[in-house]
């Protein structure tokens, strides 16, 4: 059976990857050593399940005044974005809110918001503000050693003050069925059905015509989000005294 996805312009195959192999993600830009993928052979185009079914928008508790919107690649020149929740760079799918410049890595929009991590007693949660040590003044992550930046994502202890880490530190787990729909509960089972009721493999089934409707009117959304900032950045352009008009 072959599947569309709106990032690659090939049909893709699902594969069951085999003990020992390992593959590319385009989406995450990790690896994928287990479980099944879409697989475009001619372009080693390969996808994780969870990313190539990844929702193409997401209300996420991080950003709850917007939608994030799923984008094959980033829109800025640069073609990277700075994800807001490692810190770290990334050149391949993200959740993005264009409005205020928010971009998640596909992974770290679906960490898991409790773990447990072997170099601590007490289960650690997710946070997206890290508490500032003193004024202006960062945590040391207490698995690397290296600093916590207060505007990054990190994993906190509920009970001690001090233990807080980075969230790739902390774990390289993904739940990527968090935040899927309004019904909490819902995304939690993974499975074929999750697939169709995201309608993002287009297979011509009717009843997956309500969500791409949504779908569309979000994209909308965003497209109307960019023209609002382009015209507010040619606005500021048209604005700055370095803009000499023709004398
Ligand atoms: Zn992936
Ligand atoms: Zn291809
Ligand atoms: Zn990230
Ligand atoms: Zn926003
Ligand atoms: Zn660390
Ligand atoms: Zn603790």
């Amino acid at each position: 059976m072959e599947y569309k996805h709106f990032s690659h312009h090939h049909n893709l195959n699902l594969y069951q990857v085999h003990q020992g192999q390992t593959f590319h993600c385009s989406g995450c830009e990790t690896s994928c050593t287990s479980d099944s993928i879409y697989a475009c052979w001619q372009c080693n185009f390969f996808l994780h399940d969870h990313c190539g079914n990844a929702n193409r928008f997401i209300k996420h508790p991080s950003h709850p005044s917007h939608p994030l919107i799923l984008l094959p690649s980033p829109t800025y020149c640069s073609g990277t974005f700075l994800c807001n929740a490692c810190g770290a760079a990334g050149k391949s799918f993200s959740y993005c809110c264009a409005t205020c410049e928010v971009d998640l890595h596909l992974h770290c929009a679906f960490l898991p918001p409790k773990v447990n991590h072997k170099s601590h007693p007490h289960e650690l949660r997710l946070v997206h503000t890290i508490p500032e040590k003193e004024a202006f003044c960062d945590h040391d992550c207490k698995v690397c050693n290296n600093v916590l930046q207060s505007k990054q994502w990190g994993y906190c202890c509920v009970k001690c003050d001090d233990f807080h880490v980075h969230t790739f530190c902390a774990t390289n787990e993904v739940k990527p069925g968090l935040y899927l729909d309004d019904d909490d509960d819902a995304g939690l089972d993974s499975g074929p059905v999750e697939a169709t009721q995201l309608g993002l493999f287009q297979s011509g089934c009717e009843d997956q015509l309500e969500v791409q409707l949504s779908e569309e009117a979000v994209v909308e959304l965003f497209k109307i989000q960019l023209q609002m900032q382009m015209a507010e950045q040619l606005a500021e352009i048209l604005a700055s005294p370095n803009h000499s008009s023709p004398a």
